[in-house]
């Protein structure tokens, strides 16, 4: 028995003068799945609040966000393919230009992606009180950048003044024992701009530090053999944190060019060599934090496209999203996401469609995002019996 997992990031929505993202488009294939199966509301942390998407991830793969989430950092870290131990601090740093202590591009004039990587070796390997830096850029300007060493922690506030026409700011401690790493970075930070002096990119900011915390592996927690099939780094990075297997797919950007079609067939591919594939759409979001209605709307059809590519070679298919992204918000909101279940083992309801409304009649009723793991192995034949 194996499972599909498709997030449609930022799914859930409000109606405005028009009906939600999910409501408007027309999508046969997944309303059929939603016919032969039954539906209901997931709280992704809980009632009313409000999860990034590293949390909501955290919390429907079952790791419970306040234990596991330290900062997004790490995740970034991960998702660049860097290995990480128990206690790292990491952060996403970006290239960007300095001129007479102000900074004039956050981006270093968009940086080319090989030209941002002659300058690695220039910043990988520094050593500072004891403090190793690991350093790895990853696309244009981005990158991410790694403390490891004794004594750190990662309540200290970003350098990047997240806008131009200021000076890079110094990092501060935001509690006692964050002064050490303060003080690292500050010191980090003018190293590096005299490596980089005269160059086009010549700063690196840093921001949203978070310490590496090491969790049980998905397989160690549910004996199942997961693989992950995701374009941005973030999605990539939960998912090698919770031990899956992350799979390159040509064109899986995590953008709306992203190869959608790929991706699903990539998961068809591998249906047959992993017990659960999480499979990961973002544009969904990224048309919710626009406004554009019909941008997430589109991009909702083609998925339902591909649904035929997949239905035949998993067992079990559920569908939802890590939080709602409403278009009149243009933000994540604390509304609950729909999510469908349609496999031999779920319990057919009464639900004819997959929206938020329809959701509410559902037969899955309301439940916690970290109930989910627990739905899923009952729906797998794969829970094992409390008590005897
Ligand atoms: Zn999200």
């Amino acid at each position: 028995m194996n499972a599909l997992l498709l997030i449609l990031d930022g799914v859930g929505g409000l109606r405005s003068n028009k009906g939600t993202a999910l409501e408007e488009a027309n999508k046969p294939n997944i309303d059929e799945l939603a016919r032969e199966g039954a539906t209901g509301l997931m709280h992704v942390i809980g009632r009313g609040i409000v999860p990034g998407s590293d949390t909501g991830h955290l919390a429907i793969f079952g790791y419970e966000p306040k234990k596991y989430y330290h900062g997004r950092g790490p995740f970034e870290a991960l998702g660049a393919k860097l290995e990480l131990k128990h206690g790292d601090i990491a952060f996403r740093a970006n290239f960007a230009r300095v001129e007479k202590g102000i900074v004039v591009d956050r981006r270093a004039g968009r940086i080319e992606t090989s030209e941002a990587k002659k300058l690695e070796p220039l910043i990988n390997g520094i050593e500072i009180d004891g403090v190793r830096v690991i350093f790895k850029s990853t696309t244009e300007h981005r990158g991410v950048l790694v403390l490891r060493g004794e004594h750190l922690s990662p309540d200290v506030s970003d350098t990047d003044p997240h806008k131009t026409g200021v000076p890079p700011l110094k990092a501060k401690a935001l509690s006692d024992e964050a002064e050490f790493t303060a003080n690292i970075i500050n010191k980090l930070s003018q190293t590096i701009a005299e490596r980089l002096e005269g160059k086009k990119a010549n700063y690196l900011l840093l921001r949203g530090a978070g310490r590496m915390h090491k969790a049980p592996s998905f397989y160690e927690k549910y004996g199942l053999k997961a693989a992950a099939i995701a374009g941005g780094a973030l999605y990539k990075g939960v998912a090698r944190y919770v031990g899956m297997d992350v799979l390159e797919v040509e064109g899986a950007t995590g953008d709306k060019h992203s190869n959608f079609k790929a991706k699903f067939e990539k998961a068809k591919e591998i249906s047959e060599d992993y017990d659960f594939v999480f499979l990961h759409v973002k544009a969904t979001d990224s048309f919710g934090h626009d406004g554009d209605l019909e941008g997430k709307k589109s991009i909702i059809e083609k998925i339902d496209k591909l649904i035929p590519i997949i239905k035949d070679y998993f067992d079990l298919i559920v569908i939802t999203g890590d939080h709602s992204t409403p278009c009149i918000y243009k933000e994540h909101s604390g509304h609950p996401v729909p999510l469908l279940a349609y496999g031999k083992y779920v319990r057919k309801d009464e639900t004819m469609k997959f929206d938020e409304f329809e959701a509410m009649k559902g037969g899955l009723g309301h439940f916690k995002g970290l109930e989910l793991m627990d739905m899923i192995l009952n729906w797998l034949k794969k829970q094992k019996k409390f008590g005897s």
